[in-house]
């Protein structure tokens, strides 16, 4: 059986996708899963076609557009990281002696009953130290997610948080939270976005204050902050809580010309319609106080690839040929 630092450095250690800019959430979202069933003393082997419907759902929320077909590639790929130390396939021979770059197709996977899982060591230490099931939750959210929606991802891979969390506790300082390719938060980017925009919601204005302390406004990060986005404020947005929100489901971006916002197809407000949410869309972004603080086309060009949810909706433009972002 693996020690609990063994298994959290294991999970530590997730090759990401190879090309540059492409952030694929596939394999975190497979493992938390994986975790949740473990959580409920599930079998530690799962066929294929068991989590594929829970797996296309969380790659339809919380990926970029599309990333759900896709979803059997983690299933497969898993199974090379760390040469096979965090994640076991089984089924017929001749589909499991392909090369790894051979991915089966969703068909396959199904209809060869393709299983896979934790390996054994790996699954024993889980069910077994009190809290390691957490602590790598933990780990897998706190490094892939931002902090707006890992509770929803949890909740979606049927995980609980809150049970008993002292192994989580008594490793951190070495391995997970304290890992060194965690880059550290600069505790004053959300101070200085926030002053940037006038502690107001660039998008809906929203501007309470408790007393002389805004009260529901927060510094979102364009580009991920754990995906490299830098703290400073071309990489900023000052959101209310539930547009900080929206915005990193990407059901909405900025396009890079006149920084107008923009909604996804798929962001549809009932019977509100236009008095609601929507509203906003093609609307500019309340400007920062300055052009230097304008969110910077790079970042924005990273959110409408990896966050937004494309297509977006129709911009109608004034007086003006520019479309709209495609
Ligand atoms: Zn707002």
């Amino acid at each position: 059986m693996k020690t609990a630092v063994e298994v959290l450095e294991a999970f530590g250690n997730i090759r990401r996708a190879q090309h540059a800019g492409v952030y694929a959430p596939h394999k975190p979202l497979l493992i938390l899963l994986a975790l949740g069933r473990v959580q409920r003393n599930e079998s530690r082997m799962v066929e294929f076609s068991a989590v594929d419907d829970p797996l296309k759902q969380m790659l339809a929320e919380f990926g970029p557009s599309n990333s759900a077909k896709s979803r059997h590639y983690p299933f497969w790929h898993l199974a090379t990281d760390g040469h096979g130390s965090i994640w076991n396939l089984s089924g017929p021979r001749e589909i499991l002696s392909r090369s790894a770059g051979a991915t089966p197709s969703l068909g396959e996977l199904r209809e060869h009953h393709i299983a896979a899982g934790f390996p054994a060591d790996v699954d024993e230490a889980l069910r077994s130290i009190p809290g390691l099931v957490q602590a790598v939750a933990t780990q897998v959210l706190e490094t892939y997610f931002p902090a707006t929606l890992q509770g929803d991802i949890a909740t979606a891979a049927g995980l609980d948080l809150e049970r008993e969390t002292e192994v989580g506790e008594a490793v951190s300082p070495t391995v997970g939270y304290g890992n060194s390719k965690r880059r550290r938060r600069d505790p004053d980017f959300r101070d200085r976005v926030l002053r940037a925009y006038e502690y107001r919601c660039c998008v809906c204005g929203f501007d309470l204050r408790i007393g002389h302390m805004p009260a529901g406004l927060e510094a979102a990060h364009i580009q991920w902050h754990h995906v490299g986005g830098p703290d400073i404020e071309p990489n900023g947005l000052s959101l209310c809580a539930l547009h900080h929100k929206l915005f990193d489901l990407g059901v909405f971006t900025v396009e890079p010309a006149e920084h107008r916002i923009i909604f996804s197809q798929h962001a549809i407000s009932g019977g509100r319609g236009m008095e609601g949410e929507l509203q906003f869309h093609g609307n500019p972004i309340h400007a920062p106080q300055h052009s230097d603080l304008r969110p910077a086309a790079e970042f924005l060009a990273w959110n409408t690839k990896n966050v937004f949810k494309t297509p977006a909706r129709q911009v109608m433009s004034v007086g003006s040929k520019r479309p709209g972002l495609r």
